[in-house]
Parts: structure tokens; C-alpha cells; sequence
């Protein structure tokens, strides 16, 4: 069986890394020679939107699937009408536009933040009196790692902000006062089983994730579930989702959903009985799917910028590391560690250590 991915960084080496033991080969549309997962399948080099190599990759690959958002929907539904690509089509269109997304929620009622869609300096000036400050203008389209969004505080803000968006649609956010920002990720297979993970805690900085906590038996775990269930029945979904949220208050407000595998996710390849990874495999070639209990107290932490030597990480008791094979530049994510324990102190222990180490190399 051979599953082909679109995008060959990080995230679909950890899919081609799980896949082996299931016996998958791999082949992979990525228009860099040097991404993370070139060297685990065939490489099928140049841009997702060439004509002729998605016709080798439609013919070479059983079941196509994808490591990031924004895949041009022409693209998908080419692949669509020549092999099977899962997740499919609609939830790549909800997701990849920011607007459509928040409309989805509501029509669904999950909550949200206050917004309002933004087509102009003057749309942005009438929605604030409703919207109100602090609040956030958000491009639509291809943001991601809080890139594209400018912060409002007051109104003398909005015409330089508007003037950074270049002209590009865009949605305004009430800012959410929130306590935690947590994600739930889920599996569904195409007979309709479905599978959630316990949520993750998850800590921002600068708009980029840095550290993921397993919070099992969480108080919010069941809200979670029930509105990410109605996601992936709406959707008809097949694959892994990572539905994020603010907890206010104990009350869950949807941010944004990922068709795919998450960086909020990771902490299940040593913490969690079956990785996202393997979970997304086993959903999209409809396997029995894989307990998602947590294995302890797990987490994982980002290393942003710059590398820590894996003797200081492994120096950790239970600490795990994951290069990604890529060369360290301001602000790029390089690997992540994760930590399992039985102990919650060492958990804990270790999981500040690992930050420690992170912020050391920190350059973002
Ligand atoms: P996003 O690209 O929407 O995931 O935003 C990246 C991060 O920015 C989120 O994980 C939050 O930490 C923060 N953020 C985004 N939108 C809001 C909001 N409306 N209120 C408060 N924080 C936000």
C-alpha cells in the first residue's frame, strides 16, 4: 500500500515514521530537495500545483493525504476525481478560510470570539463599537503561527493595521480573555468510528506554539468532544483533526480547526498509547483505529530557532527528542522533545527542564 503526502517537513515524516511498521511505502509531492521526510518515500520534486506530477503522484499513490492547510483547491479536487484524498475537500475549503470557519462553528453552535468579516479600513471602523478593544485583524487566508494578524488597541490603530493587510479579505476578533488555550484531537475512520485523545493544554508565545500538556480526565474533555463530534459528522470527516480552543471560564470558545495532524498532537507519539500519527494512518486506510489513552503524565515542548544537543535532552529522565532534519532559523520550529512519566513531580520536573532548554535556544 502506498500512501502519498503533499508537503515532505515535519509532519509527514512523523506519518511516514509511523507507517513503516504497518508495512506503507511512501511518496511525497514537496518542491524542496532538503524537507524533513525526502528520504523515507520517493520524491516527487517541485510545486503542489504541477499538473504532471500530480497526475504521477495520483497514479503512484493508493491514497493521497497532506501535511498543511493550504492546499489550492484545485489541487485537491484533482487528486479527488484521480485517487482518494482524505481528508477530503471540504473540510480543506472551511479550514483555509478564517471567515468561513467561524460561520461553520456558529452554524453548528460552537462559540466563538466576537467577529466580524473586514473588506476595507471603513468595514473595520464600523465593526469596532460591536467587536470592541483589544482585539485582533486576522488575513483570512494563509495564516498560520500567528503571521498575517495585527493586534488593535485602540482606534488610532486600525489604519496601519488595515494598511499591513495589504488589502487581502480579512476578519476582525474580539481579543478572548482566556485562562487556557486547549486542543482536542480526534480520529474518524469512514464507517463513522471515532476516537478522541485526552485534550492538550497548550502554551503560546508570539503567536507560535512552544509547550503541550496530556490533560487527562480534564473537566472540559466532554464539551470538547461534543462539539468536535458534530465537526467530523457534519463532515463526514476521515482522518486525524486538531480542534483548537480557549477555556473561558469553563466554557470552550472554538479558535480554528486542522484537517490533519498537529503540532499539539505530539506528545502522543511516546505518551499516548497510539500516536496521532499512526491514528491518522489507520483513519485514512480505514484500520481498526488505536487507543488514544495517555500513557502517564505526558507533554512536549518545541525547540524554536535553535538546537539543544540531544545528550542535554536525553539527560532528562523518560525525555524523548525528534529532530526534524532541518537547518535552524529564526523562528523555525527544528524538533520537539517529549516526556512520559508515571510520577507527576518528575513529570513536572523534567518538563521544566525541557522548557529551560528550549528558551536557551529560543531566538524567535
Ligand atoms: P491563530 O493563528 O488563530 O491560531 O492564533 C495564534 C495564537 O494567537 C492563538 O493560539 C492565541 O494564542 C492567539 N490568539 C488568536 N486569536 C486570538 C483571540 N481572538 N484572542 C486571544 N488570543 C488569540
Amino acid at each position: 500500500m502506498k500512501v502519498g503526502i503533499l508537503g515532505g517537513g515535519q509532519l509527514a515524516r512523523m506519518i511516514a515514521l509511523a507507517g513503516y511498521p504497518l508495512g506503507l511505502q511512501f511518496v511525497i509531492l514537496d518542491p524542496s530537495d532538503t524537507a524533513g521526510a525526502i528520504g523515507l518515500g520517493e520524491h516527487l520534486h517541485g510545486e503542489y500545483d504541477n499538473q504532471a506530477l500530480l497526475a504521477e503522484l495520483a497514479e503512484k499513490a493508493d491514497i493521497v493525504t497532506y501535511e498543511f492547510e493550504n492546499v489550492p483547491a484545485e489541487v485537491a479536487s484533482f487528486l479527488a476525481d484521480h485517487t482518494k484524498i482524505y481528508p477530503a475537500a471540504n473540510a480543506l475549503a472551511i479550514a483555509q478560510d478564517r471567515l468561513t470557519e467561524k460561520n461553520f462553528f456558529h452554524q453548528l453552535d460552537i462559540p466563538t470570539a466576537e467577529f466580524a468579516p473586514i473588506n476595507s479600513l471603513e468595514d473595520l471602523q464600523n465593526a469596532m463599537p460591536d467587536i470592541k478593544y483589544p482585539a485582533i485583524l486576522k488575513s483570512r487566508r494563509m495564516g498560520y503561527d500567528g503571521k498575517g494578524q495585527m493586534p488593535l488597541k485602540i482606534s488610532a490603530d486600525l489604519p496601519d493595521a488595515w494598511q499591513s493587510m495589504a488589502g487581502a479579505q480579512s476578519i476582525v476578533e474580539g481579543f478572548v480573555d482566556f485562562q487556557r488555550e486547549v486542543s482536542m484531537i480526534a480520529a474518524r475512520r469512514p464507517s463513522g468510528e471515532m476516537v478522541f485523545y485526552p485534550l492538550s493544554e497548550n502554551q503560546h508565545s508570539r503567536g507560535i506554539l512552544r509547550v503541550s500538556k496530556c490533560c487527562e480526565n480534564d473537566v472540559l474533555q466532554q464539551q470538547a468532544e461534543e462539539y468536535t463530534t458534530r465537526i467530523l459528522e457534519t463532515l463526514n470527516y476521515v482522518g486525524i483533526i486538531a480542534v483548537e480552543f480557549f477555556d473561558v471560564q469553563g466554557k470552550l470558545l472554538a479558535n480554528e480547526f486542522a484537517p490533519r495532524v498537529h503540532n499539539s498532537g505530539h506528545w502522543t507519539i511516546e505518551g499516548a498509547e497510539t500516536s496521532q500519527f499512526e491514528n491518522h494512518l489507520r483513519a485514512i486506510l480505514d484500520l481498526p483505529l488505536g487507543s488514544t489513552k495517555a500513557r502517564g503524565y505526558a507533554g512536549m515542548v518545541n525547540f524554536i530557532g535553535g538546537l539543544p544537543t540531544t545528550t542535554q535532552v536525553l539527560d532528562l529522565p523518560n525525555s524523548h527528542m525528534h529532530l526534524y532534519d532541518k537547518v535552524p532559523r529564526k523562528g523555525r520550529k527544528v524538533a520537539h522533545a517529549t516526556i512520559r512519566a508515571d510520577d507527576p513531580e518528575l513529570f513536572s520536573n523534567s518538563l521544566k527542564q525541557l522548557q529551560d532548554l528550549a528558551q536557551e535556544v529560543d531566538d524567535s
